[in-house]
């Protein structure tokens, strides 16, 4: 998801996992199954769109940033 905050642009990127839904769930209604708020600036103006990358490159990514 990303903060749609012009000034704070901050992204989060959060396992399908942890929201608790049915694979199944429509993409559309995960926006609707809880309150999004940006961690950094408490932006409500958020933006959820799928990380559709390759789960080894998001992984490489993380490991880089040491998180
Ligand atoms: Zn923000």
């Amino acid at each position: 998801m990303f903060c749609g905050s012009n000034w704070c642009g901050h992204m989060v990127v959060i396992p399908f996992d942890d929201l608790g839904l049915s694979d199944l769930t429509p993409f559309p209604d995960i926006r609707n199954h809880r309150r999004w708020v940006c961690q950094r600036c408490g932006s409500r103006e958020v933006s959820v769109m799928p990380d559709w990358r390759d789960p080894q490159v998001v992984q490489a990514e993380r490991l880089r940033q040491g998180s």
